[in-house]
């Protein structure tokens, strides 16, 4: 088992994970993270549980520019619970380097996330519908992005989502790199993904454990 001293990460990033209490890499942080730092799209299938949050939270942000003001990762998930969890790890993986992401998501003030976005933002996490909101409202701007992710592909498309993600995709740069989330494969992801990644690479976890 590799740890995440093994990789070449910054010191603040490091001291952040090992105050998180990681210290061994899970399989799918092992396999993810050198994959997405060497610029590559993935398509990963890994089991509920299994640590893709800091997977991609990690390799993010590390490549955060911190220089830049407009959002560099947009990370789309199914529910608002999901949102803040994910923004909540990903301030405190990036904690010593003072990242700061947004969460955006329905049935919640629009106005107070629009005021939100207007200051500083590395990272924004939302919910599909309420992330097209503001981006048709021209309160978020995606331009800059250079990584998109879609935490746990298949549950959004079974809710409904599928449309909006591919409207939102569309609004995004087109140098960004694209990462999928899933739990389970189905053929609709494997079509999105076509469509989607770039010479993705593809990464199973077997469950065991
Ligand atoms: P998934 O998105 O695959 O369902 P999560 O990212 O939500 O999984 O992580 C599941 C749990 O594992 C969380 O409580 C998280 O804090 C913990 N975790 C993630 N990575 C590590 C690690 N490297 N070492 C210890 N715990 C970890
Ligand atoms: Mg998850």
């Amino acid at each position: 088992m590799s740890t995440f001293n093994e990789l070449n990460l910054s010191p603040e990033i490091l001291k952040s994970l090992a105050g998180l209490g990681y210290e061994k890499m899970t399989d799918v942080q092992s396999r993810v993270i050198p994959e997405i730092l060497k610029g590559n799209d993935v398509m990963v299938q890994s089991k509920t549980g299994s640590g893709k949050t800091a997977a991609f939270g990690t390799a993010i942000s590390e490549q955060i520019d911190w220089e830049e003001n407009r959002p560099q990762a947009l990370i789309l998930t199914p529910t608002r619970e999901l949102a803040i969890q994910i923004q909540e790890e990903m301030m405190n993986i990036g904690r010593f380097k003072r990242l700061k992401a947004v969460a955006v998501y329905g049935k919640s003030p629009f106005k107070e996330q629009a005021q939100q976005l207007k200051q500083k933002t590395h990272v924004v996490v939302g919910t599909p519908g309420r992330v097209l909101d503001h981006l048709e409202r021209g309160t978020l701007n995606l331009q800059r992005v250079k990584y998109v992710v879609l935490d746990e592909a298949d549950e959004m498309l079974s809710m409904g989502f599928i449309e909006t993600i591919e409207m939102i995709l569309k609004m995004t740069s087109l140098n960004r790199q694209t990462l999928f989330f899933s739990a389970t494969l189905p053929a609709r992801i494997e079509k999105l993904s076509q469509q989607y990644l770039k010479n993705p690479s593809m990464i199973t976890i077997e469950s065991e454990s």
